[in-house]
């Protein structure tokens, strides 16, 4: 989402209760906010500065949400917590916060803690295979080529899926060269804010999640309502197809995807890491055909510029 002056707000057309007509992007994002409030998480949780729990509290008051600290109930930290952060879980029924505290001190990335997040539950079995399978394979490899391997459908893929600029659990933050990348693409694309740019939190088992599609549904009809202006720049974001190499490169583009040929009017940001010289080429040529071979980019029909394999993924996500 494009920052604006007013960096870290969604206003709200209409509020959320009385007295809360703006809400922030981030601790909670609207996505997890509009989750609970909807009913399609339990829980939601974020790692906040100390200095933001007032503004949480008064939030929670005010939408008769319960929250909880989570390093107070369980009484020890862990990996997510460091000296400057809190981990606050948020949601309607105080007894789902304490079952989500416990499992989530037991496993992390685990089937009920997932499932007490309201990601459905071949979504959490999807995701737990992988990160079993990143394990082994060197370099580890991102989640969105084995999401989109999972997809059966052809044709469209549902924008409010789309989570390429979603790093959140994606991310090997002990590895110095993930950490660098993340910081480039961030510094890249300074004046958007991507780490909140998505309809669901979390990562789908498959483009074609029918679980995952309809939560996607009530989140963002939510956001529609509340905030139509926000729900419409999410979806002039998200909804284009995206010729993609890996979880760093990978370009936007104003198109269509048809008979496996990629046509497009224009690259569009955010910018990844394929560097400025690939976008200048980019938008020299109208179509791009990804094969074996690698991928091949055309004007008016003629072959001119040819990337070599690994052929990227031709990502069709639209609104209709
Ligand atoms: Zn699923």
């Amino acid at each position: 989402m494009k920052k604006t002056g007013q960096y870290g707000i969604i206003e709200l057309e209409r509020p959320l209760a009385r007295g809360i007509s703006a809400v922030t992007v981030n601790d909670p994002t609207f996505s997890d906010l509009a989750g609970v409030i909807t009913g399609m998480k339990p829980v939601t949780y974020t790692d906040c500065a100390p200095a933001e729990l007032p503004r949480i509290v008064h939030l929670c008051g005010k939408l008769k949400l319960s929250y909880l600290l989570t390093e107070e109930f369980l009484g020890k930290r862990g990996p997510h917590f460091n000296d400057a952060k809190k981990m606050v879980l948020i949601g309607r029924n105080p007894a789902d916060l304490k079952k989500a505290a416990l499992a989530w001190s037991v496993h992390s990335t685990g089937k009920k803690w997932g499932c007490l997040l309201g990601y459905p539950e071949c979504c959490v079995d999807a995701y737990s295979k992988w990160v079993a399978y990143r394990k082994k394979v060197k370099p580890r490899p991102d989640i969105i080529r084995r999401i989109f391997a999972n997809t059966k459908k052809t044709g469209r893929l549902d924008f409010r899926l789309n989570n390429i600029w979603n790093y959140f659990s994606r991310m090997d933050f002990t590895d110095p060269l993930d950490r660098g990348s993340y910081e480039r693409i961030m510094n890249n694309n300074a004046d958007f804010d991507l780490p909140s740019t998505h309809v669901i939190s979390w990562h789908a088992c498959a483009y074609d999640c029918a679980e995952s599609a309809r939560k996607a549904g009530v989140i963002f009809s939510f956001m529609q309502h509340h905030a139509p202006a926000y729900a419409a720049e999410l979806r002039e974001r998200l909804a284009h197809p995206v010729i993609f190499w890996d979880k760093f490169r990978y370009a936007f583009v104003d198109g269509k995807l048809e008979a496996g040929t990629l046509r497009y009017k224009a690259v569009v940001p955010p910018w990844s890491l394929l560097g400025d010289k690939f976008y200048r080429l980019a938008a020299c040529f109208d179509s791009v055909k990804a094969d074996k071979s690698g991928a091949r980019f055309s004007r008016a029909g003629k072959p001119l510029f040819r990337v070599p394999a690994p052929a990227p993924l031709l990502l069709n996500f639209s609104a209709e």
